[in-house]
């Protein structure tokens, strides 16, 4: 039997296994879409060896949160509120090759019908499209006309909420969604509005449990993230502490914050969509229709600066640009990096870890994929220039390579 082919990938500098500093020229090898080596250039066999130049080779990107059948434009809702099936699927699928394309090599989506997301799901595992393994959350589960509603998951009661997680769960769903407070998308929601009490949400925390599924809660508010934490929910999403007193404006508890960053409760807050939109804003694009019901003040600033007391808490973050929604384009992932950095103070290498290791785990595939090492998937991709340097460098990739095979 001859050896498998193998193919050393040669880059100025490539990350090392703990994700916190460059191996200057070194090369990885890759066979059968797996990692076999890391080594020093020189020492790679010259014959089987691509040198893709002066370049930051990372380990594909992880993107945390996206909705992949929703058109990024300030127009939305409007489209997918009432679009039957097939235009979705379609918009899903072209969703899936550009993120694989900006070097996402995993994602989860968390949020859309079952029918588009668990089909595209399989299309890409069984090689139809092109795709990032992708986890699925299936429809998030809602109030009744509150947020997202109109992907399928309404439920009111703790009988009603239990059975449409279980539904999620038979249809393999990779998490639970619920949304746990209103939200900004959805006219007829309030982000400032606990959607359920903490023993509704412990139902679809409980449905998750016999399958090893668990749950990422929306929430604005910040009486949602005491419901979700009370709950057992392991991933916040948003967590901005909105008031439910629109003259209030927030409402940060410092102790509720100490117990998600102890409890290593997993906290998404978007904040690339931010940046995204503030940068759109100042090009004097198009702005999304505010939500009629949300009232009151919620500066940017302020809530950044509730972040930055988080980490100071310890809390760990994840990825998750929010993909979908206005300015979220599907390429656009690392903005969530950009803004970590730019506005919440991380270093360059914890936002490099966030977009990959730490999201990876954070997701339940840290054992596969999320860093360089042997033995792990062989999903790679190299950006010009230098991200530990300057972050923006994370942006359009110059190769991309997926379980060893090269996309870009
Ligand atoms: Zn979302």
């Amino acid at each position: 039997m001859p050896d498998p082919p193998r193919q050393f990938y040669r880059a100025a500098r490539v990350a090392n296994a703990s994700m916190d500093g460059w191996l200057p020229d070194h090369a990885v090898g890759v066979a059968n879409g797996k990692i076999i080596d890391i080594l020093p250039a020189a020492d790679a066999p010259a014959a089987e060896t691509i040198d893709l130049g002066d370049v930051s080779l990372l380990p594909g990107l992880i993107e945390g949160h996206t909705h992949i059948p929703c058109p990024p434009r300030v127009d939305a809702f409007d489209i997918i509120s009432v679009e039957p099936n097939e235009p979705a699927l379609m918009r899903a699928a072209h969703a899936v090759g550009l993120a694989l394309r900006s070097g996402i090599t995993t994602m989860r989506d968390l949020g859309s019908k079952n029918e588009v997301v668990f089909a595209v799901r399989e299309a890409i595992a069984s090689g139809v499209i092109p795709g990032p393994r992708l986890l699925a959350s299936g429809a998030p589960i809602t109030r009744t006309m509150d947020h997202c509603w109109f992907w399928g998951g309404e439920a009111d009661s703790p009988e009603a909420v239990r059975a449409m997680a279980q539904t999620n769960a038979d249809q393999g769903a990779d998490v639970l969604k619920v949304m746990a407070s209103g939200g900004n998308f959805t006219p007829t929601s309030n982000p400032r509005d606990r959607q359920y009490p903490s023993e509704t949400i412990r139902e679809i925390v409980e449905a998750g449990k016999p399958g090893g599924i668990e749950v990422a809660a929306h929430t604005h508010a910040a009486d949602g993230i005491r419901a979700a934490v009370e709950g057992g929910v392991r991933h916040l999403i948003h967590c901005r502490w909105l008031s439910q007193d629109p003259s209030e404006g927030f409402r940060y508890d410092t102790e509720l914050a100490q117990r998600i960053a102890d409890e290593g409760i997993w906290v998404n807050p978007t904040i690339g969509l931010g940046l995204l939109a503030a940068e759109a804003r100042e090009r004097g694009d198009a702005a999304p229709r505010r939500n009629p019901n949300l009232q009151g003040p919620s500066p940017r600033e302020q809530g950044l600066e509730i972040l930055r007391d988080m980490r100071d808490r310890g809390a760990r973050f994840t990825s998750g640009l929010d993909m979908g929604m206005a300015y979220a384009d599907f390429h656009r992932a690392p903005a969530e990096a950009w803004a970590f950095v730019q506005d919440v103070g991380l270093s360059e290498w914890q936002a490099l870890r966030i977009m990959t290791c730490d999201t990876a785990e954070a997701i339940g595939v840290g054992d596969n994929v999320g860093r360089l090492a042997k033995g792990l998937d062989a999903d790679l991709v190299a950006f010009l220039g230098d991200p530990a340097e300057n972050i923006r460098d994370l942006d359009q990739p110059s190769a991309v390579l997926q379980r060893g095979q090269r996309v870009v």
